[in-house]
């Protein structure tokens, strides 16, 4: 299924995948039946509004790229979450940290700007006990989710925002593809426990992150090893010729 252009900001192309659209329908219909209609579409719009702390994230992630001088063509929205598409992942730790850390960070700024307004306007009760029964309390839901996004991003479960932080962390002592590899390790090994704890719980979503972790690790993976082995070839030639 092919995504499609929504808007282009900064001039990246905001994409969303047609299968994005289940879930904000899903909890519409889920909560409208069994709550209302009021609910079912206050729900409707909570998924929508963190969708655009979703979409901020990966615009950071974006124009720190663009800034390091790293083409950004696009960024698609998924259920699961957003992707931001770069034209290539750098392999300086300092570039790969700094791209990777704000992400999470503008998602704790978020969560820092809404809390005055939110504790002034809909008051603490609401905002400490986040529902769909009310529109503040509502709200209270999209504050929440945005430290919860923070902190599940640093999780180091690569290629998440975390695995990526601890590829680059270990890359200056042991190398690319080896940081690399020790990174899917621990990509694979959280979306394994992901998945367990996705399948337990009934969780859903949460076994789709698992498998989506678990291919894109094993992607990079390859991808990290098919470039060393071309590095390798390059230099072997050049030898050859010198
Ligand atoms: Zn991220």
């Amino acid at each position: 299924m092919k995504s499609f252009q929504v808007l282009t900001l900064f001039g990246i192309r905001i994409l969303i995948h047609p299968t994005f659209f289940i879930l904000p329908l899903f909890f519409a219909l889920f909560y409208g039946y069994h709550y209302g209609s009021a609910v079912g579409f206050r729900a409707f719009m909570l998924v929508v509004l963190i969708f655009v702390c979703v979409l901020l994230h990966e615009l950071s992630h974006g124009l720190r790229a663009q800034k390091l001088g790293i083409r950004v063509p696009s960024i698609t929205l998924y259920p699961i979450g957003g992707v931001a598409s770069m034209q290539k992942i750098p392999k300086e730790p300092w570039q790969e940290f700094s791209i990777s850390i704000v992400g999470p960070l503008t998602n704790f700024g978020i969560a820092a700007i809404l809390f005055f307004p939110l504790y002034f306007t809909i008051g603490p009760d609401a905002l400490y006990s986040p529902s769909l029964e009310t529109w503040p309390q509502t709200l209270a839901n999209v504050f929440w989710a945005n430290p919860v996004l923070g902190l599940f991003n640093l999780i180091p479960a690569f290629p998440m925002d975390g695995g990526r932080i601890l590829r680059s962390a270990l890359s200056g002592h042991l190398g690319y593809l080896r940081a690399t590899r020790i990174s899917v390790y621990f990509g694979h090994l959280f979306a394994i426990l992901f998945l367990l704890l996705g399948i337990w719980k009934q969780h859903w979503m949460l076994v789709f992150v698992a498998l989506f972790i678990y291919t894109s690790a094993s992607r990079e993976e390859k991808y990290a090893v098919y470039e060393n082995e071309l590095e390798r070839l390059k230099k072997d030639s050049e030898n050859a010729s010198g």
